[in-house]
């Protein structure tokens, strides 16, 4: 009974193994000063009809935004709820990392431009529907689909990893 439960835990295992889908990995805090205390869930929170999908990390106006990892500046964009917004991929095109309601962009940030984790891409703001009394960084990892377009992707809960990030800075 007892071989057969271990046989049926490890292919149980080995299943889950196989399904897993990458996990994404930051290498850098969005913002450098990041706290645990400046870090709450809130990605499942409803806004209006939408699930929130993000986490927003409150900070004053024009805090610098890091790239959170080596990749390429994929799309620039102006939404009207995001208002000036950076996807952010990975090198291996897995992972989308977006950043919402920037004040702008660091100087000459281009798309296609190559960065590395830790380099100021932009700086907090309350651009699009964000109130502006309350500037924040609107973050939120997309895991890409195989055809790697920066408007599709699946989000993923960034809170787990950010508050990893925080509580071990040495893996930088
Ligand atoms: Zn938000």
């Amino acid at each position: 009974m007892k071989r057969k439960l271990a046989a049926l835990i490890v292919s149980c295992i080995s299943i889950f193994a196989a399904g897993t889908p990458p996990v994404p990995t930051l290498q850098f805090p969005p913002i450098e000063a990041l706290k645990a205390r400046d870090l709450y869930d809130t990605f499942d929170q409803m806004r209006g009809t939408a699930k929130h999908e993000a986490i927003d990390i409150m900070q004053p106006r024009g805090t610098p935004v890091h790239a959170v990892v080596d990749g390429v500046i994929a799309k620039l964009f102006l939404s009207k709820p995001g208002g000036n917004t950076i996807y952010l991929f990975d090198n291996a095109g897995v992972f989308c990392y977006y950043y919402a309601h920037l004040d702008g962009y660091a100087p000459k940030l281009a798309e296609g431009q190559h960065v590395s984790r830790g380099d100021v891409i932009g700086y907090v703001g309350s651009s699009g529907n964000a109130n502006p009394n309350a500037p924040h960084l609107h973050f939120t990892i997309y895991a890409l689909g195989p055809e790697k377009h920066w408007y599709h992707g699946t989000a993923i809960n960034a809170f787990p990893y950010l508050l990893e990030m925080v509580q071990s800075p040495v893996k930088r």
